[in-house]
């Protein structure tokens, strides 16, 4: 088995119910063009999955959502329910097999399902199901999901998808489509994110950020809380039911940090001023003898603005950035990672010559960003190269579902702060500190009841005794 089908995973998911006759297509024309908005949720494939009453339809492919599907696909996807997810990269194998939504055939008619996040337990759920003598294709938690909820008891769906969502650990954000209704679900501990509302002309629609729902026109997406169903309804979502949410909460917090787009609000906060303020109490903490601030487009052009406006140092685009090439971080090998950033960023010189520089990025993980960014600097003439990282060091791997690698490649695990100021080359470094970061949330108003920190903290909010060798995530 890869690794690939192991470590899940930062994804997007849709639902939509747009109320239509089930001949027309326009519920999965509105999981296509919200999945558009989630693209920067995962890039390495997508899938729509539509139901008409009777069957679901499944299409996926490889790559960005814009050539995933052509019009003949969206064409053929009939029905007034529809599910759609874009997944995210890991390493080793790329294939159409482990794109989602995952169809089932159940005692109850057709099933699909897609999942943001992961299950820590998945290996024991997926020891009980071969127990019991139900066959599986992959060790992906998803197909393990979609397994427990065929075989689940209950009256009806929302009270299977409740029965299995008291035997799940771990982050699953997650949407299921049956022949005539779709849901969203979130965990207890409500680690990803998942909002839903009412689309402008009837009918509902459920995403992962609420950046989709806006696109679909959306006025007011509301957060679906943690442990809760909702059913995407013909007038708007319905609660239905669900499970005790978790007495303790654990909001992602590298959701803020990196992988939310900037305009969603999630916990009653808008990215963008979470990591505006995470800047400016950087600059607070730790200022610098500096003339300009520069970004590392786009993730930390919100972190760079906030240093700027608390620091009083102008702000300036200091790096040109290939938009074009995906994440760096999908490249599954060192050696094209490396490569990968030479390829993306170029500087501008006549932003950074002659001048002393506070670069601000919103995290690093491998350390294999910055490195070659303070190079770039440097040749294009800076005199002097501040880094400044608006998130505390990443010292723990993520099992919730962020790509971060095993503990192995995290250089904040392996070396000291001088020793990665060293190592990447820069005349200082700082980190945002973890009190600075949680004040700034505080400030931004964030309405949630907590935060999973633990690749800060190590503090994980849920025992992951073992999970690492079970689940594959040290191998990367
Ligand atoms: P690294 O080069 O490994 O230190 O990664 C840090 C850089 O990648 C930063 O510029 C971040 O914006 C970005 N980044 C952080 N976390 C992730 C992630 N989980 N997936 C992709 N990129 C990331």
């Amino acid at each position: 088995m890869s690794v690939d089908d192991k470590a899940h995973d930062e994804c997007g998911v849709v639902a939509i119910n747009n109320g239509d006759a089930p001949q027309s297509t326009d519920a999965a024309r509105a999981a296509f063009y919200a999945l558009f908005s989630l693209q920067h949720r995962g890039q390495e494939s997508a899938g729509i999955a539509s139901a008409d009453g009777r069957r679901i339809l499944v299409r996926k492919g490889l790559g960005l959502v814009s050539g995933a599907f052509s019009e003949d696909d969206i064409e053929s996807l009939t029905g007034s329910v529809a599910i759609g997810h874009t997944r995210y990269s890991t390493t080793g194998e790329t294939s159409v097999r482990n794109a989602q939504p995952f169809y089932v055939e159940t005692m109850h008619g057709p099933l699909a399902l897609a999942h943001n996040g992961n299950l820590i337990n998945a290996a024991e759920l997926r020891r009980g199901l071969l127990e019991r003598g139900v066959g599986l294709s992959s060790s992906s938690d998803t197909e393990v999901m979609v397994m427990m909820l065929a075989a689940a008891q209950g009256a009806d769906w929302p009270e299977r998808i409740a029965s299995c969502m008291r035997s799940w650990k771990g982050a699953f954000s997650f949407v299921v489509l049956t022949k005539d209704a779709a849901y969203a679900a979130r965990d207890p501990w409500g680690f990803r994110p998942l909002c839903a509302a009412r689309l402008p002309d009837g009918g509902s629609a459920a995403a992962s950020e609420s950046c989709a729902l806006r696109t679909l026109g959306c006025d007011s997406p509301a957060d679906v809380e943690p442990g809760r169903i909702v059913e995407l309804g013909p007038d708007g979502p319905v609660a239905r039911g669900g499970v005790d949410a978790a007495v303790r909460r654990a909001s992602c917090i590298f959701e803020y940090v990196y992988f939310s787009r900037p305009d969603s609000v999630w916990n009653g906060v808008q990215v963008h001023e979470a990591r505006r303020r995470f800047g400016a109490a950087l600059a607070r903490e730790a200022p610098a003898e500096a003339d300009v601030v520069i970004a590392v487009p786009d993730s930390s052009i919100s972190a760079a603005i906030g240093y700027s406006q608390a620091s009083g140092l102008p702000y300036d685009e200091g790096f040109a950035k290939n938009r074009y090439i995906g994440r760096t971080f999908i490249q599954p090998t060192q050696a094209l990672r490396d490569q990968g950033v030479a390829l993306k960023f170029n500087a501008m010189p006549g932003t950074v010559r002659g001048r002393r520089v506070v670069v601000v990025d919103d995290s690093i993980v491998r350390g294999t960003t910055t490195g070659p960014l303070v190079r770039l600097l440097r040749d294009a003439g800076a005199t002097s190269v501040h880094v400044r990282i608006a998130c505390p060091p990443i010292r723990h791997p993520c099992y919730m579902g962020v790509d971060m690698g095993g503990s192995g490649g995290l250089i904040a695990r392996r070396l000291s702060i001088e020793g990665i100021r060293e190592s990447v080359g820069a005349d200082s470094l700082s980190y945002l500190s973890l009190d600075g970061m949680m004040l700034a949330m505080e400030k931004a108003g964030y309405g949630g009841n907590g935060f999973c920190m633990a690749c800060f903290s190590g503090d994980y909010p849920l025992d992951i005794g073992g999970v690492a060798d079970k689940n594959g995530f040290e191998v990367v």
